[in-house]
Order: C-alpha cells, then structure tokens, then sequence
C-alpha cells in the first residue's frame, strides 16, 4: 500500500536511506566513529634510496564504517574540515599514532638485534593546512611529544599547500615555530597544488614530497621524468630532502635513484598496513 501512494517525485530527489551503497556518512558521524574505535590508522614504511633501510612510517587515516564499510580518506578528511572536525579528527590520529610508535619502538629487541635501532624510525603525520590557523597548535605538538617522551625531531608533519598559505600569515608563524620545536615539516603533493619557489624559500620546509601522479607516471611520459628531476635539484639546491610517494615498480626506484631522491614511499616497497603488522613486516623486509 504504502509504494502505492509513494509520490514518485519525491522518491526520486530522495537518496534511498535502505540502499547503503549509494550512502555517505554524514560529518556528525565522525564523532562516532572516534568514540566507537571506527576510526584508525594504517602505517607505511619510508626507505632510504642510497642504504634500503626503512627510514619510518607515514601514518594514514582509515574509517571502516559499521555499515558503509571502508571510507575513502580523502572523503572524510575533507569532511572533517568542512565542518569543524578537523582538529578533534587530527588529535585523535595523533595520540594513537604517538602511543602506538612509543610501543612499538620497546620492540626493538624483538627485531634481528643489531640490525636496526627503532629509536631512529621517524613517523610522519598529514596535517591539515586549517589548523596552521589555530596559533595554539605548536603548543600542542610540544606537550604530546613530552607526554610521550617523543623527539619532535622524530616526527615530519605533512602539509599540503594550500591558498590559504599564501595569503595568511598565522600560517607562516605556526610553521615556524613548529620547526624551532624541532619538528621536521613536509611539503605535501608537491607540484599539484599552489606551491611555489617562493613559499618554498620562505617557509622552513624541511623536505619535498613529489606527488605520486608525477611519480607514477615517470615510466610513460618524458614530462614527468623531467618534473621529478627539476623537482629533486630543487630539494637539493635549498637542502631539503626529496621523498617519492607512488613508487609502484623497479623502474621507477631506478630512475628515481638516477635523479638522486633520498627516499622512497610506495606500494613496491610496502602498502599501508595495520600497526599490528608492522613488526612482522619489518623482520620480513629484512630478511629478505
Ligand atoms: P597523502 O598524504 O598524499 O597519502 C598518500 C596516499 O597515497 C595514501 O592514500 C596512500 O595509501 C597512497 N599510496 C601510497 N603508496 C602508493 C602507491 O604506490 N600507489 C598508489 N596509487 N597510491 C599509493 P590514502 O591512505 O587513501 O590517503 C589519502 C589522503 O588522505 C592522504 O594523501 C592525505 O592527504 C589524507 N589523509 C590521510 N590520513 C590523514 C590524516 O590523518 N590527516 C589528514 N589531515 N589527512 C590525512
Ligand atoms: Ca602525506
Ligand atoms: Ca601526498
Ligand atoms: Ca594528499
């Protein structure tokens, strides 16, 4: 009866709630997804380019959704900021990661002894261009890393830039004293977004991270070749490290080594993984 006297017109602006493929969460479902443990993060390992020792990890926000499933980072990042979620989203991220990597690094023994030192993994952290506004953040970091008796030299936050760094100078006073805390700061997305020589020189970036579209495609096209290479001699010429994210296959490790990148992120070296696996993976990798 009831499908019936459905007005179809209004059935047909309606999203269809009982089809759960077709839904997205909402923004307020983030606050759940916190408090229920929904929310997690996945670790991929960073290799040196001239020793192939595992330099750290990039930590990387996942939300498995009770009903939807796994949801795209990139969804709910952006939704996050969008509606003023952002900072809680980023501080629950961060002191799971911090009190994962504190753990972790106690298991230095149970590697092969000898061979690697954990105290010298780095963990590298997305951090939202947005919160370069809040001018309490650089307090912030500080306390965490004291509460978990972490180096900020430990810890390379990445930023992808924005307009909005460009234009604000809260940006600019963030950034700086974030690096005179001595945390190691990565330009994100290199060459996609609004970047320029100018902000490079003008921001204490301690690194370059080369976008995978430009990584992924130095196999097929001359063009990408020479934006990666342009890209590395500008890391090089302001002493900053140039880091590959996308690296999927052998070539590309070899022609990124050619052009002389300091170290490599990408699926031919390690996906991203749950922190439970990043120990066995470890003893893999060097096994092998
Ligand atoms: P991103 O920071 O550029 O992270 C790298 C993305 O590339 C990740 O996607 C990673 O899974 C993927 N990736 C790594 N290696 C390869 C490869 O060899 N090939 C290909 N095709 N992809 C590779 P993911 O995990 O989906 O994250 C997407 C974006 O979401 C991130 O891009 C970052 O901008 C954002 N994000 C993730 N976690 C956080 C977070 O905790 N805070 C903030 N603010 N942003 C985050
Ligand atoms: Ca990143
Ligand atoms: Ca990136
Ligand atoms: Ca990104």
């Amino acid at each position: 009866l009831e499908l019936i006297h459905a007005d179809p017109i209004r059935s047909k602006i309606e999203a269809p709630t009982f089809d759960s493929a077709m839904r997205l969460p909402e923004s307020s479902e983030i606050l759940r997804a916190m408090q229920e443990h929904e929310l997690t993060f996945a670790l991929q390992p960073r290799i040196s380019a001239s020793s192939k020792v595992v330099t750290g990890f990039e930590v990387l926000a996942r939300w498995e959704h009770p009903v939807l499933g796994k949801i795209a980072p990139d969804y709910f990042i952006q939704l996050a900021e969008e509606h003023g979620y952002i900072g809680q989203l980023t501080q629950y991220i961060f002191e799971q990661a911090l009190a994962w990597f504190v753990e972790f690094r106690k298991d230095s023994n149970k590697l092969i002894p000898g061979l690697v030192d954990l105290n010298d993994l780095q963990l590298s952290m997305n951090l939202s261009a947005l919160l370069l506004d809040d001018a309490e953040f650089p307090e912030y970091m500080q306390q965490l890393c004291e509460r978990y008796s972490v180096k900020p030299a430990s810890i390379i936050l990445e930023i992808t830039e924005t307009s909005a760094m460009t234009e604000r100078s809260v940006g600019l006073e963030v950034i700086t004293r974030l690096r005179l805390y001595g945390f190691h700061l990565s330009i994100d997305d290199f060459g996609t977004g609004y970047s320029s020589m100018l902000q490079l020189v003008r921001l204490p970036f301690t690194e370059i991270k080369i976008d995978k579209s430009f990584v992924m495609s130095v196999g097929d096209m001359s063009e990408s070749r020479e934006v990666v290479r342009s890209i590395i001699d500008l890391a090089h010429s302001l002493e900053m490290v140039a880091v590959a994210e996308g690296v999927e296959d052998e070539s590309a490790v070899e022609f990124l080594g050619r052009c002389g990148c300091d170290e490599y992120q990408g699926f031919h070296f390690g996906r991203p993984m749950p922190p439970a696996e990043v120990l066995p993976w470890l003893r893999d990798y060097y096994q092998h």
